[in-house]
């Protein structure tokens, strides 16, 4: 099995508040967005209407990946909130 089809097997139970904030401010002046690069659910992209970086929360896999990568510090990263997130059913 690859680690495509084993991440189709996690669940996510989805939390109405987001667990990644994003400061927009410092987004604007970054220049690599280092971001939509690093993430393994390409969860990251560019809002085409207004330009602002958007990240789905809902398919997070928690991993920290881009709370690492940014390194402009625009991410106020939590983990998903008791009960919600990300269930691995594969470790
Ligand atoms: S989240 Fe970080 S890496 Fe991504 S665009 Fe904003 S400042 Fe750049
Ligand atoms: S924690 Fe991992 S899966 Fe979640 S948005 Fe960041 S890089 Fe993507």
């Amino acid at each position: 099995m690859n680690i495509e089809s084993k991440l189709g097997l996690d669940v996510f139970k989805i939390d109405e508040e987001p667990h990644i904030i994003i400061n927009q401010e410092i987004c604007r002046s970054c220049e690599e967005k280092f971001c939509l690069y690093v993430c393994p659910g390409k969860l990251y992209s560019i809002n085409r209407e207004t330009g602002d970086m958007d990240v789905e929360c809902s398919g997070c896999l928690e991993c920290g990946t881009c709370r690492i990568a940014c390194v402009h510090g625009a991410l106020d990263w939590n983990y998903a909130r008791g009960g919600f997130g990300v269930q691995f059913r594969f470790g």
